[in-house]
């Protein structure tokens, strides 16, 4: 007889369900194991329709957690087919007696938490009542099929079948007339098959799908030797990779190369026959949508040169949607099966679906009769298995209601209100976006280490706070927002199941890099998680990423260059090092025209840069100040954000090369700084500019510029002034703030290159005079509107914050921004950062805002 209280309750027995078994019955824990199919294998025993198979190669695709298996269990294809993947399942299952631990044909109809006992209480399908301390949903992301959202569907008096719960004895079609209903990946790896049986085959597409040939044969040799070689390097290679897969991270972007160059990359993807390779050829294809056209038009091509009706080729390309947006698909022989007579393709777009009937399907202004109709309409992915479970939280609170407007997870394991409930690749981690064994090996250790971690230290309960779920929903939005994956109606977006709130479900962030978010939090003493016993409680509370994803990764790839601190350089050293930094950017967008001139400064001619925007003239003019701490930098150092503000604000840039410290210290450069604009207000015209209106802009050091242009401006009856941009602009040099303490290290700009600037620029003496510290002045009304945009890595935030808090008590007009996520130089790394250009876009409205 079962024991009715136990340790653990998991439901499912897919690949996690049964790895995490063998860990609880490793660890000592007592559990019950239930599952609603009658043997293992979780999708793989669901999944049966004709042709159902893995899209990750077989030497990925197995468990790492018992070595042997490597040299018990040999796998015969590059790409298992499903029956091989549920034989593979079987043979874990019986190796390591996983079938005595599990119940079969038992489905769970509701759990519920009980605040007073700490426990949960599960009711299964035999009407049992388990009690237990943890509970663990393993029930895969992909394993409720969506309910059927078209019209008449249950008049249908043929046979009906879903591909996600196809008949175990199979199915033949032969001699019968089918339609089958849906081309995502279950619909274009069944169709060949289908077709191959059936006397007439009409398929109904809604989207078009990308899809490769799987060119399935044995396992990929060069990864077999690697594996051999090496398995312990390879695998820790997949734990950190982007997909789960080892596969090197590209370094190119596609439009770094002419379209031939750009398909003869993908022609070297394409033949290797894996999903994972195509998508990795160029950097920038999940990031943005002129590089993702690249490879799209490379997948339209693929399909007219297969299928022979052009018309037919059109309608099989995807247009709306970017290649991976939606997942793309593996096939064999997909696209060649509508050259087949007895092959028809039906646009739902031109030919909508109507209803169906008792006979058949009515579409368009045709009605067609079938023998059998398949669904392959996909699943309420993610979400669907884990809220149709039934689960009551804290307070009566059920996790449905509580995701109504979209799952809230802390790392996508556990979700406050709900303590002890643990999800397998739930919502919020890689999930559907990796290689699922990879991802489901972690989230057990992860589950297996914190109830040994509980049971250790007399803890009954762990929930996560409500900081940190919160911090982590923002931190996936931030994911998502860098990538182009939102604008496609996916599943991944829950736009497939009518009602479905339309948030990311998945973590974009990458399998590696989510893993050490998960090993970060507990390496911190479980950052963001509450836990408790009868006598003790710990909570460290805190967010466990910040920092925007993009500008992260940047980060990390500047950690691995070890490169020399530019505050042990001279400054010619210096502004070499910087000069060399700024050749490997990219340009910036076009604009209407760049000319160098030189300008009268307050000692000699300076240099300048022109950048005009495409626009008829005349047009407002901003005179900007570079970054580079008064040290290094030039009227063309700056040249990517200046372009992009001028396109983008129709603003005429005029980029000033004030002279530098140490050569020429403080005042020089701000007394360059107001020379440069009485200049070019005197030449306004002649620049095609409008003197009337002319603002002064800049970063950094550059800020600061711009900050005491303003000033002396308006002290010496200097020309007026529309309106001042600051970028981080450096406000204060007589006393440190809390971010030079709290962001000076890791983030770039670093506290004590910010002493090195300030010892090279002016004295403490001088640093006291608001000609150097804008901060300082008796003074601030009267400035012009200003937008002050400051960062909240930046060790000059502080600073510059304080700035925009003067002004606003000095009457003057500000919009001030600090940028979440942000370090000082990130705002400027046009096409780079994709995080960036939401502020970009706003400092450029601000700055047409101070002329209309
Ligand atoms: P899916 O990708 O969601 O595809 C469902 C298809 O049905 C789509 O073409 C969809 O059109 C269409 N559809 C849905 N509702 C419809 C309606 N009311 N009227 C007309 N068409 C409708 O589902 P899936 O093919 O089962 O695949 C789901 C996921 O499972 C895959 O993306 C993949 O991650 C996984 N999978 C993997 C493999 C593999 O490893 N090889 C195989 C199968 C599945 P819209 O696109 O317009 O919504």
């Amino acid at each position: 007889m079962a024991q009715s209280d136990v340790d653990v309750v998991v439901v499912g027995a897919g690949f996690a369900g049964m790895y995490l078994l063998h860990e609880l019955r490793k660890t000592g824990f007592s559990y019950r194991v239930l599952e609603a199919g009658d043997d293992v294998g979780g999708t793989w025993y669901w999944n049966r329709y004709p042709g159902a198979r893995c899209d990750i190669a077989t030497t990925d695709y197995q468990y790492t957690w018992d070595p042997e298996l490597h040299e018990q269990w040999q796998w015969s294809e590059k790409h298992a087919a499903q029956p091989e993947i549920l034989r593979y399942a079987q043979f874990v299952a019986k190796k390591h007696d996983l079938y005595s631990g599990i119940e079969f044909n038992t489905r769970v109809d509701g759990a519920q938490w009980n605040e007073v006992a700490k426990r949960w209480s599960i009711h299964t399908s035999t009407g049992e009542t388990i009690t237990c301390q943890h509970y663990v949903m393993a029930t895969g992301c992909l394993s409720v099929p969506k309910e059927p959202d078209i019209n008449g569907t249950e008049k249908f008096t043929g046979n009906v079948y879903v591909t996600g719960r196809w008949p175990h004895e199979g199915v033949d079609f032969t001699g019968k007339r089918v339609a089958v209903i849906g081309t995502g990946s279950s619909g274009i790896q069944s169709i060949p098959h289908i077709a191959e049986q059936a006397k007439e085959l009409v398929v109904f597409q809604r989207t078009p799908n990308f899809s490769m040939p799987a060119f399935n044969g044995p396992p990929p040799q060069d990864r077999v030797e690697r594996l051999k070689a090496d398995r312990a390097t390879y695998e820790h290679e997949a734990r950190y990779s982007g997909t789960g897969v080892p596969l090197e991270d590209s370094t190119v972007s596609a439009l770094s190369v002419t379209q031939d160059e750009a398909f003869e990359m993908l022609e070297e993807a394409w033949q290797k026959g894996e999903l994972l390779s195509l998508g990795n050829t160029f950097m920038d294809s999940a990031i943005n949508r002129k590089a993702n056209d690249v490879v799209a038009e490379f997948m339209r091509m693929k399909v007219r040169s297969v299928v022979k009706d052009p018309a037919v080729a059109e309608l099989l390309s995807p247009y709306k949607h970017g290649y991976g947006t939606k997942r793309p698909c593996m096939d064999t022989g997909y696209f060649e099966t509508f050259n087949k007579p007895h092959v028809r393709l039906v646009d739902l777009n031109a030919q909508p679906i109507r209803s169906i009937t008792e006979t058949g399907i009515d579409f368009g202004k045709e009605s067609m009769e079938f023998d059998a109709i398949v669904y392959a309409t996909g699943f309420d992915a993610m979400t669907g298995a884990i809220v149709s479970a039934n689960i009551t939280g804290k307070n009566g609170v059920t996790l449905k209601s509580k995701w109504e407007h979209g799952p809230l997870t802390y790392l996508g394991l556990t979700s406050v209100g709900f303590p002890n409930l643990y999800m397998i690749t739930g919502p919020g981690s890689p999930s559907v976006l990796s290689n699922m064994m990879v991802s489901i090996e972690q989230h057990v250790d992860w589950i297996r280490d914190t109830l040994v971690h509980m049971r250790e230290n007399s803890f009954d309960t762990i929930e996560p706070t409500p900081l940190a779920e919160e911090g982590w929903r923002v931190h996936c939005t931030d994911c998502a927002d860098i990538t182009i994956f939102q604008e496609a109606n996916s599943w991944y977006m829950g736009a497939n199941v009518p009602g479905k709130p339309r948030v990311m479900f998945p973590y974009i962030g990458g399998v590696g890099r989510y893993r050490m978010a998960c090993e970060e939090v507990v390496a911190k003493g479980y950052l963001g998680f509450e836990l408790a016993g009868s006598t003790k409680k710990q909570c460290n509370d805190g967010l466990v990423r910040q920092v925007q994803p993009d500008v992260d990764m940047v980060l990390d790839f500047i950690s691995t260059l070890n490169l020399p601190a530019m505050e042990t350089m001279s400054p010619t050293e210096a502004r070499a090092f910087s000069e060399a930094s700024s050749a490997m950017r990219p340009s910036g967008p076009e604009v209407g025209e760049i000319t160098d001139g030189v300008l009268q400064g307050a000692d000699g001619e300076l240099q300048y840069r022109l950048y005009r925007p495409a626009t008829p003239g005349p047009h407002p003019i901003a005179v900007y100040f570079h970054g580079g701490g008064w040290v290094f930098g030039s009227h063309t150092s700056d040249d990517p954000l200046c372009r992009d503000l001028c396109a983008q604000s129709n603003t005429l840039i005029i980029s000033v090369n004030y002279r530098h410290a140490p050569e020429a210290p403080f005042p020089a450069a701000a007394e360059d700084g107001f020379a440069a604009l009485k200049w070019v207000h005197a030449n306004a015209a002649a620049l095609g500019g409008l003197a009337e209106k002319i603002a002064v802009a800049g970063w950094s050091a550059g800020g600061n510029v711009a900050a005491v242009t303003a000033q002396m401006s308006r002290d010496t009856g200097g020309p007026q002034i529309s309106g001042q941009l600051l970028l981080c602009p450096v406000t204060d040099g007589s006393h440190q703030h809390g971010s030079h303490i709290e962001n000076g290290e890791r983030f770039i700009l670093t506290k004590s290159l910010m002493e090195w600037f300030w010892n090279h620029y002016a004295t403490p003496e001088q640093r006291k005079n608001p000609q150097a510290s804008p901060l300082l002045a008796s003074s601030l009304a009267g400035l012009p509107p200003t937008m002050l945009v400051t960062c909240q890595f930046d060790p000059l935030r502080d600073e510059g914050n304080a700035y925009a808090r003067a002004l606003m008590q000095a009457g003057v007009k500000v919009e001030h921004v600090e940028a979440r996520g942000h370090i000082h130089t990130s705002i400027t790394m046009v096409d780079m950062l994709p995080s960036g250009a939401p502020h970009r876009r706003e400092m450029a409205r601000a700055l047409r805002g101070f002329f209309s």
